[in-house]
């Protein structure tokens, strides 16, 4: 129900795994398994993991373990379930007990980020916690507009910089003092996205993170890095660099309504083993939600 609408291609692509095991015998397993592997690729599994479970596969089939083609496609969609769960497992937000618990929205431009968040809060408010956003892309003065309306929307109070070209470290510091003195359970922070390659957006990055733990210790709590679901492979050296320069604690995996390609979504979480927290899967308010790896393999495969 959750990616309802979302995924066609991948499941499009997926589609031709049904019809080969549906007629896989013992003397076809090679044959049946390279087509396997080729389907995985144009998914955008990455060779890596492709190539991880196809031997998986052969192994257990070989050994005598998967004796159909049913019994093929199950332990093909396990294993995808598993590379989802153990290395990305722990989904919920980790708020700590200070408060306010601070939040990050990183990512580039175009990503997601600011609609995120507002959806984020969203979800958060109609949890009980009071929320505080803060509109830390100073490079980009729509941005602020843009998180202002979603202010407005969600009704949650906003902090944006009094001049233009304001640092964006000392809006969010400004931020979650106020936070901090209104006693705000959750201030969710807006960055700036310039392209990743910028190497000065990263230097602005760090220095937020440490903007906001002058404020409070522990803070920031989560560093959740927007992917654009529609991007495939090429979100994982972005996803690599954000990480390796601040620390990312969480995806939120956009636009998966659309045409995104599921098969990216296991690469990024295996690879860095950093869990998928949230999913967008529209525009809207209600169009965040959880993570759910089940409702994710379900989807995918036909
Ligand atoms: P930012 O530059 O990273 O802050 O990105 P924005 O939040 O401005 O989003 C860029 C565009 O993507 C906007 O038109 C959003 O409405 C759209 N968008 C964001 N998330 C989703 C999603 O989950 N599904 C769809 N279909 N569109 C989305």
């Amino acid at each position: 129900k959750i990616f309802s609408g979302g995924f066609s291609k991948t499941r499009d692509n997926l589609a031709v795994i049904d019809e080969l095991l549906l007629y896989w015998n013992l003397s076809d397993t090679d044959r049946v398994l390279d087509e396997l592997e080729e389907a995985l690729l144009v998914s955008d599994f990455g060779p890596k993991i492709t190539l991880k479970i196809v031997e998986s596969l052969r192994d257990d089939i070989y050994a005598g373990k998967l004796k159909s083609g049913t019994e093929i496609k199950d332990a093909l969609k396990n294993s995808v379930l598993d590379l989802l769960t153990k290395r990305g497992a722990k989904t919920e937000l980790k708020l700590g007990f200070r408060k306010p618990a601070v939040i990050m929205i990183v990512g580039v431009n175009g990503g997601g980020k600011t609609t995120s968040l507002g959806k984020l809060a969203y979800r958060l408010k109609s949890e009980g916690a009071s929320i505080l956003m803060a509109a830390g892309d100073t490079f980009r003065a729509a941005a602020s507009d843009q998180l202002e309306i979603w202010a407005e929307r969600t009704g949650c109070e906003i902090v944006s910089a009094e001049k233009e070209k304001a640092k964006a470290s000392s809006v969010l510091s400004q931020a979650v003092k106020k936070g901090k003195e209104q006693g705000v359970d959750i201030v969710l922070c807006d960055t700036s996205g310039r392209l990743h390659t910028n190497y000065s957006l990263m230097e602005e990055l760090v220095a937020c993170k440490k903007a906001v733990a002058k404020v409070v210790q522990g803070a920031p709590n989560e560093i959740l890095l927007v992917l654009d679901g529609t991007t495939g492979l090429n979100m994982l050296p972005q996803a690599r660099e954000f990480n390796e320069v601040v620390g990312i604690t969480g995806f939120i995996l956009t636009k998966l309504d659309g045409s995104a390609r599921g098969g990216c979504v296991v690469s990024v979480v295996d690879e860095l083993g950093i869990p998928v927290k949230f999913v967008g899967v529209g525009e809207g308010v209600e169009d965040l939600q959880p993570f759910d790896a089940q409702a994710f393999v379900n989807a995918i495969f036909p």
